[in-house]
């Protein structure tokens, strides 16, 4: 998979959970980061791993982007996100912005970039089980 930023997210089948953001987990606290960390941002433990995070989140905020850049076509959605594993990050939100609203459940997606052909992510709002 050529990814647009490898650093931010795993494919399906690289770890156990994924697809999804980059994450480390803590055996001295359990807390969870973003990104591939080697030492707790928390309780500064080295006893971390990595892990995927970011599956399921919340939509904070957003804001509507109307300059084009990095593949990305204007217009698109930037979201503040809350992941269900407790950190928050920015990241694109494939959505109508008038669709979308504040607390509103997100989960993550892999999605082709039309213009390089490379797989990135965006978070795409989650439809309530009907009857659930
Ligand atoms: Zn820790």
């Amino acid at each position: 998979m050529d990814k647009t930023n490898p650093n931010l997210f795993y494919g399906a089948g690289e770890v156990p959970g994924a697809p999804g953001l980059k994450g480390t987990r803590c055996g001295g606290c359990g807390r969870a980061a973003l990104l591939e960390v080697p030492v707790c941002p928390v309780c500064l433990s080295r006893d971390v791993k990595p892990v995927c995070i970011g599956k399921r989140a919340t939509l904070t905020r957003f804001s509507s982007v109307f300059h084009s850049a990095d593949g990305f076509e204007a217009p698109y959605v930037i979201g503040q996100i809350l992941t269900e594993e407790g950190p928050s990050t920015f990241a694109p939100i494939l959505a109508d912005a008038a669709t979308l609203k504040q607390g509103m459940p997100l989960k993550f997606s892999l999605i082709e970039r039309g213009v390089t052909g490379k797989t990135g992510f965006a978070y795409v709002p989650q439809v309530p089980d009907p009857g659930g």
